[in-house]
């Protein structure tokens, strides 16, 4: 399908509002648009961060999987209690494939679920007594843990608990760092406050708590920290390769594969490397304004975007780190030249819709681009407007814009716009498969990984020309258009 121009992108959003009652038509106007390179601020064409509207299909999470899920579940060496019913807890456990190093159950502890198990009984006389007895359990089973955070699930908020006062009392018995966080999953309109509630109590509770002590090692020139890689599939080991071989020292990930030593180290490095900016920006603002941190947002994805990341990074040290800059970007590039030999010829045409969360509505483009592949629509479960003014760039004239977009809408949209192949989550992934059409879950990266780095690069254009160029979807037979066909035929032949 050719690419569309602006008045028929338009005329496409029109008609897909057209279902709706008019106060649902005008409020979801709001957060469709055709995207303008000229525009420098998104506001201009585009809302965001607001609630979804009742009745229609939306994929966001609740602010306690912004904090337990996203933030701080990934802290391997610390416990971290899904404080409340069971279910919360349970049911987002180990679904994100934080990779870490460590023995499970011994000194780390990212796939287990650890939980309050709130009864109706809790619910009536408080469970703040239950949760201290839990910190004691926790320890004398687990004494190897570094420290506890408490994440709140709705409940706790509602009955009034005051989980504040239960850590403070827990840490001072077990000289350990107990951490709450009020993150309740009624507040704020998507998982976006949990990451912004999460990063305040690291502040509050962590960094905080740790000034004026001894860092344990020596500090460099050249110490930055990695914030916002959750290490899917093992992103941040590839991120850290590169950072590492230019000559930089990587002595904090947060928060895949990340230890709570290293949080509490990371307001004595040079540079805050920023990946995921929606969840971790608010952290690395604190840090910049207090401890005089500067940060910076990079891209480790496909070797276009990787190149002008390491060099943005080099250019805030001497020479000596540019010229590993260039010594990395040389040495991978007969390895990303040979990948983009192999698959570029395979996909080079191919169009993409993605809806994803945090970065990668924007930050996968350029790898796509780099196989020859055009994204010709993109949107953000939970996104904000800092994040859509750092898209319109990105995104090619007269594509679509869509923020929170509703089950029925990304149909339609599809069915219309006709993508080779679509990026997007677990929920939409099925009824897109049955349709026919090519899928990638690119939250958690369809079980495969990594996806960062020049190594990465390599698995993502292997990956999407699997999908895309697979015999079976040829075979697919879409049920509701079979069905379809049989009652056409059935009513001829009475
Ligand atoms: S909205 Fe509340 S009950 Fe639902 S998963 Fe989130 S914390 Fe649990």
């Amino acid at each position: 399908m050719a690419a569309m121009t602006r008045e028929e992108t338009e005329a496409l959003i029109q008609e897909v509002l057209e279902v709706y009652p008019e106060q649902a038509k005008k409020d979801r106007a709001k957060h469709l648009a055709v995207n303008d390179q000229s525009l420098e601020k998104s506001n201009k064409c585009i809302t965001s961060n607001r609630k979804s509207l009742p009745g229609v299909m939306t994929i966001r999470g609740c602010a306690y999987a912004g904090s337990k899920g996203v933030v701080w579940g990934p802290i391997k060496d610390m416990i971290h209690i899904s404080h409340g019913p069971v279910g919360c807890g349970q049911y987002s456990r180990a679904g994100r494939r934080n990779y870490y190093v460590g023995t499970t159950g011994v000194n780390t502890f990212g796939t287990m679920n650890f939980t309050s198990d709130f009864t109706e009984k809790d619910i009536v006389f408080g469970g703040d007594k239950k949760l201290a007895k839990i910190m004691n359990e926790i320890e004398e089973l687990f004494p190897l843990n570094k420290g506890i955070s408490i994440q709140s699930e709705c409940p706790i908020g509602l009955i009034g608990d005051d989980i504040e006062a239960v850590a403070k009392k827990a840490n001072k018995e077990i000289g350990k760092p107990v951490v709450p966080v009020r993150c309740e999953g009624f507040r704020g309109v998507s998982q976006s406050l949990g990451h912004h509630i999460a990063n305040d109590a690291i502040r509050d509770w962590v960094l905080d708590n740790n000034e004026g002590k001894e860092t344990a090692y020596e500090i460099s020139p050249y110490d930055v920290a990695v914030i916002g890689d959750y290490n899917i599939g093992g992103d941040a080991w590839a991120s850290r390769t590169l950072l590492e071989e230019m000559g930089l020292r990587v002595v904090a990930q947060w928060s895949g594969d990340g230890t709570i030593a290293e949080m509490e180290n990371t307001p004595r490095v040079k540079l805050n490397l920023i990946h995921c900016y929606r969840s971790m920006n608010y952290i690395a603002r604190h840090m910049e304004e207090k401890y005089s941190i500067p940060w910076i947002e990079y891209n480790f994805f496909g070797p276009t975007k990787i190149a002008e990341s390491l060099r943005k990074i080099a250019a805030f040290f001497d020479e000596t780190i540019q010229a590993g800059a260039e010594k990395v970007i040389a040495k991978y590039q007969a390895e990303y030249d040979a990948v983009i030999a192999k698959y570029k010829p395979r996909l080079t045409g191919k169009r993409v819709m993605l809806y994803v969360g945090g970065l990668r509505p924007r930050h996968v483009i350029g790898a796509y681009e780099d196989l020859g592949m055009e994204v010709v629509g993109t949107g953000y479960e939970f996104g904000h407007n800092d994040d859509y003014d750092r898209t319109i760039k990105e995104m090619g004239n007269a594509t679509l814009l869509y923020d929170d977009v509703t089950g029925y809408e990304f149909e339609e949209f599809v069915k219309k716009v006709q993508p080779d192949l679509i990026g997007s989550g677990i929920k939409e992934k099925y009824i897109f498969q049955k349709m026919g059409i090519p899928f990638r879950q690119m939250h958690s990266w369809d079980y495969s990984g990594p996806y960062h780095g020049y190594d990465g690069f390599a698995i993502f254009a292997r990956d999407m020309d699997m999908t895309l160029n697979n015999p079976c979807w040829k075979q697919v037979k879409v049920p509701w258009k079979t069905a379809e066909s049989d009652a056409v035929a059935v009513a001829a032949s009475a």
